[in-house]
């Protein structure tokens, strides 16, 4: 990877050059920031452990037919994805109430959310991730009316896949951000599923397992996400 081209970093993840222009190689670092960038520490392991969870998710969802640029994992820390043309927009589900949600609405943490909700954010961390809305999206050409209406759907039916996938693992999902781009002129799903983009609680006790307990300095951050990926039953290697 030292001689590959590095195309761009990301806060938490750089992507590089593959060998085909179709593609690229996007390898998870132990960066792990939040509030825009505000908060940043590196946390052993995280990206080898994100890695693998993110192949794990994109396997799965890949399988209930939703078009994803993930193709194969190279290493502990790094997979091969299809290069897209992003979407500089933030797709958000939640089935319960947390986090902005709740400091922007005054809804208590927790509430359960029927139907679950469906927001949408600018990627524009300068401005603080502004909401947005559909009608954004069409008028300053982020996406067409056709892209948005398929990325809802997409995202909407993540929410399927992953809800029953994480239950069955003793755990609520509750919100994820996703992130899509174009690949030959398909909305395709981009970015990564881990829990550094995902809230995830205990069923019983609530407990957070997901990047809350890095914003909230709440400790064993790594350790969670390796429970996490235990209770799926994927099994990790160890960092390269
Ligand atoms: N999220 C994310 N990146 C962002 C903003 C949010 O991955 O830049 C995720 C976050 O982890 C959560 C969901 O999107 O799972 C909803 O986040 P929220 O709007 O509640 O914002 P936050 O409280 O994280 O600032």
């Amino acid at each position: 990877m030292e001689s590959a081209k590095q195309l761009y970093a990301g806060k938490a993840k750089s992507v590089y050059e593959a060998q085909d222009p179709d593609h690229v190689v996007i390898a998870f670092r132990d960066d792990t920031s939040a509030f825009d960038g505000a908060k940043v520490e590196q946390l052993e392991r995280k990206g080898a452990v994100n890695n693998q969870f993110n192949a794990f998710i994109m396997d799965r969802l890949a399988g209930a037919g939703i078009p994803t640029h993930f193709e194969r994992r190279l290493s502990a820390r790094e997979s091969l994805c299809k290069r897209l043309e992003m979407i500089p927009v933030e797709c958000v589900v939640r089935n319960l109430a947390a986090g902005s949600l709740c400091r922007r609405l005054g809804i208590d943490e927790g509430r359960e959310l029927e139907p679950p909700t469906f927001e949408l954010f600018l990627k524009d961390d300068e401005r603080g991730d502004p909401m947005i809305n559909e009608s954004h999206v069409e008028t300053f050409g982020w996406a067409t009316s056709e892209q948005m209406a398929r990325m809802k759907e997409l995202t909407y039916q993540v929410n399927e896949v992953l809800r029953g996938l994480f239950l069955d693992g003793g755990m609520l999902l509750v919100d994820y951000k996703l992130e899509f781009g174009l690949f030959r002129g398909e909305v395709t799903l981009g970015d990564e599923f881990t829990p550094d983009g995902c809230r995830l609680w205990d069923r019983d006790t609530r407990e957070k397992m997901d990047k809350d307990r890095f914003r909230q300095g709440l400790g064993s951050v790594v350790e969670t996400y390796e429970g996490v990926a235990r209770r799926l039953g994927l099994e990790l290697e160890l960092d390269d």
